[in-house]
């Protein structure tokens, strides 16, 4: 059987709440059977937490998000460092650059990013980066704050081949989201074709990013079924090996 690691989920939002079971029954259903949640303010990092230990195939990833990077202070540092030290969680994020929204200013994350990178070279903690129309001070930060020191994920990644090439000379894994099926995103696809067997993994974003055929409605961990069928065609290997290849990835990353 084919086994696929979802590695990036919010089933600790509201979209899920009371529907946790069914959603990871429904993944398995469709060869999924491993999953991290991802926290990035207090009350997602709380439930990303409490979901891991609830669930033996769930485990959490912890962070401050970018477009909240204006809250961030020493008591929410404190909290995050005191979470990372939870034995289910794999890896710290979601943190990076947002460029879209502008809640928070360009300073305020460039400072809480370096911040949260810092930590989690001190805690020897891989990282998984939200970048959003800010992909060259993303490769900036990572590089300057020595991130192949603990190596990480660039989730949903969304660059061409070029960066994808840069990205994986920092140590970055790459992972591919429901972009990858999307008609208006053959830049994305070319990066799936090139990147290493040792350096991709899947992911859904969920409840976000639904890969075709279910665009545009709520995403769910099962999806992720759709993204690696992408991948396979696009690798032009099996169905299998992607999973064979992006499960052991996931696994190495975080040390399951
Ligand atoms: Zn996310």
């Amino acid at each position: 059987m084919t086994e696929l690691f979802d590695t990036h989920t919010h089933i600790n939002t509201e979209a899920f709440f009371g529907k946790e079971d069914e959603t990871i029954d429904r993944a398995r259903e469709l060869d999924v059977t491993r999953l991290t949640v991802v926290g990035f303010d207090l009350p997602t990092i709380k439930r990303a937490i409490e979901l891991a230990d609830h669930y033996d195939n769930v485990w959490a990833i912890v962070g401050w998000h970018p477009t909240e990077s204006y809250a961030y202070n020493q008591t929410i540092e404190a909290f995050l460092i005191e979470q990372l030290q939870h034995p289910k969680v794999v890896a710290m994020g979601e943190m990076g650059l947002d460029y879209h929204w502008k809640d928070s200013t360009r300073e305020e994350q460039d400072r809480v990013f370096r911040r949260q990178l810092a930590i989690a070279r001190e805690m020897n903690l891989p990282v998984t980066i939200h970048n959003r129309d800010a992909t060259a001070d993303c490769y900036k930060v990572l590089k300057e704050e020595r991130v192949f020191e603990t190596g990480g994920i660039m989730h949903s990644f969304n660059g061409d081949p070029e960066f994808a090439d840069r990205f994986i000379d920092l140590d970055m894994y790459l992972s591919f989201s429901g972009v990858v099926t999307f008609k208006n995103a053959p830049e994305v696809r070319a990066s799936a074709k090139i990147v290493p067997s040792n350096r991709y993994l899947v992911e859904t974003d969920c409840p976000y990013l639904a890969p075709v055929p279910y665009r545009g409605k709520q995403n769910e961990p099962a999806y992720t079924h759709y993204v690696a069928k992408q991948l396979a065609e696009t690798r032009d290997i099996s169905y299998d090996q992607v999973g064979k290849e992006t499960t052991a990835n996931a696994m190495r990353l975080f040390r399951i």
